[in-house]
């Protein structure tokens, strides 16, 4: 391979890398799942309360998606939420199918609410149901292993 050959190459792994930037700028990967948008210490307070609900959300056959996390500010997720239909949340939904679960940055003003919200909407994929108070219940199991982490 001559020099020329080398710098093209360089120059297309180069270009590879900045795409593979550029396609995801604000993934994190933590085990199986994923967040979107927010800032740095959200996306920790997330994930370390997402952590906190392994082993209890059972992988589904049916869906391969990893688990995500929108985070939005609250317009956009207000915006994001009338899209849906999704009237009756204040802060959170969740889309079990394409196992999505948006959150408003209010979501994240403070750890309490965070763990109320977030553990809830966990608990909805850990019982596999939209009803409010099974998922309040499994809820609670993942709160209490939070707390002693996040
Ligand atoms: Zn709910």
């Amino acid at each position: 391979m001559d020099h020329r050959q080398q710098s093209a190459l360089g120059w297309i792994q180069t270009l590879a890398l900045t795409m593979g930037c550029l396609l995801s700028p604000t993934l994190v990967s933590a085990r199986d799942f994923f967040i979107i948008f927010g800032s740095e210490s959200q996306k920790r307070l997330v994930s370390c309360i997402a952590e906190a609900s392994t082993g209890l959300v059972p992988e589904t056959s049916d869906s391969q998606e990893p688990m995500t996390f929108v985070i939005l500010e609250h317009h956009k997720f207000l915006a994001t939420r009338a899209a849906f239909h999704s009237y009756r949340t204040r802060l959170a939904f969740s889309n079990l199918a394409t196992r999505r679960i948006y959150l408003s940055s209010h979501v994240l003003r403070d750890r309490d609410t965070a763990l109320r919200v977030i553990a809830h909407e966990l608990g909805h994929f850990v019982i596999r149901d939209a009803i409010e108070g099974h998922a309040e219940f499994a809820a609670e199991r993942i709160r209490w292993r939070a707390r002693q982490r996040c």
